[in-house]
């Protein structure tokens, strides 16, 4: 697994695999959160976070719960998330929940039937901007 400076997660999610599918925070301007101040935004590739599948895929245990970071996955392009969600079920045993973190902005740009679709591929938690909330749907 490649990760990308300090990687944070929220506390239900220490038996989680973290994923690290973008680096930082899309927006990163809250004045309560310098989570991720020293790291410039980018999504990775999605060669990038396949080779990282693969890599945990090859030990052939049982993962039930992933985590996608950093800041805000949920910002990626809806194409790219239904890719990187489709080959998490594909490739890992026992997947049972995914979860992300998310911002307002990411979740309001999204239509009700991409959020709809990304449930169905195991999406089951978002959690909020930090301690602002949990929205489960
Ligand atoms: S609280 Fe969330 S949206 Fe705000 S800067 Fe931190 S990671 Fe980004």
């Amino acid at each position: 697994m490649r990760y990308e400076g300090m990687i944070f997660r929220p506390p239900s999610e220490a038996n989680s695999l973290i994923l690290q599918v973008t680096v930082g925070c899309s927006y990163n301007r809250c004045t309560f959160c310098g989570a991720y101040r020293e790291k410039s935004f980018r999504a990775k590739s999605f060669d990038e976070v396949k080779s990282d599948i693969d890599e945990v895929s090859s030990y052939g245990i049982r993962i039930p719960r992933v985590f996608l970071a950093d800041g805000d996955a949920l910002i990626l392009p809806q194409k790219e998330l239904v890719q990187i969600l489709d080959y998490l079920n594909l490739k890992l045993n026992g997947l049972e929940r995914i979860g992300t973190y998310a911002n307002a902005r990411d979740i309001l740009k999204k239509e009700r039937e991409e959020l709809q679709n990304l449930k169905e591929l195991g999406l089951a938690i978002i959690y909020w901007a930090w301690n602002r909330g949990t929205l489960r749907y």
